[in-house]
């Protein structure tokens, strides 16, 4: 049985509907045949031309109204997958399961789980505008991707040459009155030194933790000074590898890529004659001098040495040349912001995030996410992370690689977007690029001269259970899109 409407009679009326009805649709990534199959099936009975791919991208075309044939044809875009998460008490099956909506005063979100507003915003506002036949409007080609929060897989398959279109509106952005023209591009690059010939050995044991640090997405947060626990742990080993060579025996760190690792911890093997008690007040003394470098970002950064196990029983452990060479990877990789963008105070222009560290096996496995805005940039820092495994005989697995979507200086379709804005809303709308990753890069590269903006409505702690939509945002964002299609509508 179909669930009552919440959302009925609350304005943008046609918007929120559909997003009710999508919201009714389980669709996380990986889990979207069936919104997939709904967006052909509303394409069927409205009389639409569309084209639904084996990935499962729909695209859907409406031709320009009466007398508006001449203007050129616009692009919308957005993704139909959401990311499915939920607090652990609630015993949703969210691949199955539809989400519960709970409206508060001005705000939408779910019952304690994502609300799918990241991109189900776009999909209704998509559909909404395909149903009406009141407003005037160019000839409209709506793009509907899949599994974009997994690596943007819809946009990297999408057939684009079913498209007319060089001029698009992203609408997969998280903060109105702000115009997003530009993003960086990313890779993932998986560093592994091979380390099979572990052996027993014996020696003094001993514990290094690292713990205390905020973290953060390495698409917002790259920027902030924050501190990297697998860096500090890096410090740290080299500090006491200086003054008395071991063997390592473990090390890890950090279990996102994307992440900045907030704690880290090692086990090393020291020699029978090493120096404990000097060795714990190196430890200390460093650890003072990254509290104070950190004080400002990381107040709460902790760093321990502790002596676990005087000799006797054997030890798994690490041969001194690869125990350096994991030394020498913390020690010397290019981590953190690199470049700040030219154009746009505190935004960064090519970054790097250590995202995990895994040294407990026959592998020690060091995975990192490279971004940046120019394309060229990006492969420069994946260059110097070549170049450092070839220092340390690592091999390189590159993984999700995608473009950036490089801000353009002159942009007639901004520009006109850009002053319809200020005459609805009396002011102009920030510009601004962004660190994280939209589809317009992928898109960009395949659509030669591609002119786009990105919008969106307020939304907040998106991809988390917390996730909240403002309701009056979504009808100001829906009002300017549809006076944006009628502008556009004129040639
Ligand atoms: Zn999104």
């Amino acid at each position: 049985m179909k669930k009552e409407s919440i959302l009925k009679g609350m304005e943008p009326e046609r918007v929120l509907y559909y997003f009710e009805e999508i919201c009714g649709i389980p669709h996380g990534s990986y889990h979207i045949k069936e919104i997939s199959d709904y967006l052909a099936g509303f394409a069927k009975e409205h009389g639409l031309t569309f084209v639904q791919d084996k990935a499962g991208n729909v695209i859907i075309f409406k031709d320009a109204s009466a007398g508006c044939e001449g203007a050129p044809a616009l692009i919308l875009q957005g993704h139909m997958d959401m990311v499915l998460e939920k607090e652990p008490e609630n015993p949703i099956n969210m691949e199955k399961e539809p989400i519960t909506l709970i409206v508060d005063g001005d705000i939408l979100h779910a019952d304690r789980t994502t609300l799918g507003g990241d991109d189900g915003i776009a999909v209704a506002m998509m559909l909404a505008l395909l149903e009406d036949d009141t407003i005037k409007h160019p000839a409209l080609e709506c793009i509907f991707t899949v599994n974009e929060e997994v690596g943007m897989e819809g946009a990297q398959v999408l057939d684009v040459s079913p498209l007319e279109g060089r001029i698009m509106l992203n609408l997969d952005s998280e903060l109105e009155g702000i115009f997003t023209a530009g993003c960086a591009g990313g890779a993932e690059m998986i560093l592994s030194v091979p380390a099979k010939e572990r052996k027993p050995r014996t020696g003094k044991l001993a514990r290094i933790h690292v713990e205390g640090l905020i973290g953060g997405h390495s698409g917002i947060a790259i920027n902030q000074g924050r501190a990297n626990a697998d860096i500090l742990l890096g410090r740290v080993l080299y500090t006491i590898y200086k003054n008395t060579p071991f063997y390592l025996v473990s090390a890890a760190g950090g279990n996102k890529d994307n992440a900045i690792p907030r704690t880290a911890d090692a086990q090393i093997l020291l020699p029978e004659e090493a120096d404990m008690r000097g060795i714990k007040k190196l430890v200390e003394t460093l650890a003072d001098n990254i509290s104070h470098e950190y004080h400002a970002t990381d107040p709460d950064v902790k760093i321990s040495f502790t002596a676990e196990k005087e000799s006797s029983e054997e030890v798994l452990s690490f041969k001194k040349k690869d125990t350096r060479k994991l030394i020498h990877i913390l020690q010397v990789i290019p981590n953190g912001l690199i470049e700040s963008d030219p154009h746009i105070a505190d935004m960064p222009q090519t970054s790097l995030n250590l995202g995990i560290l895994d040294a407990r096996s026959e592998t020690i496995l060091v995975d990192t996410l490279v971004r940046s805005s120019i394309n060229s940039q990006r492969k420069m820092l994946m260059d110097r992370i070549f170049s450092l495994a070839e220092m340390v005989d690592a091999t390189v697995e590159v993984r999700g690689e995608y473009p950036a979507w490089e801000y353009n200086e002159t942009s007639a379709f901004r520009d006109r977007l850009v002053a319809l804005y200020e005459k609805m809303n009396g002011k102009k709308p920030e510009i601004s690029i962004t660190h994280g990753g939209l589809e317009c890069g992928l898109l960009a590269a395949k659509l030669e001269g591609l002119d786009c903006v990105s919008l969106g409505p307020d939304m907040v702690d998106i991809h988390t259970p917390s996730e909240r939509l403002s309701i009056s945002s979504a009808k100001r964002l829906w009002d300017f899109v549809k006076a944006a299609v009628e502008e556009l509508a004129e040639a």
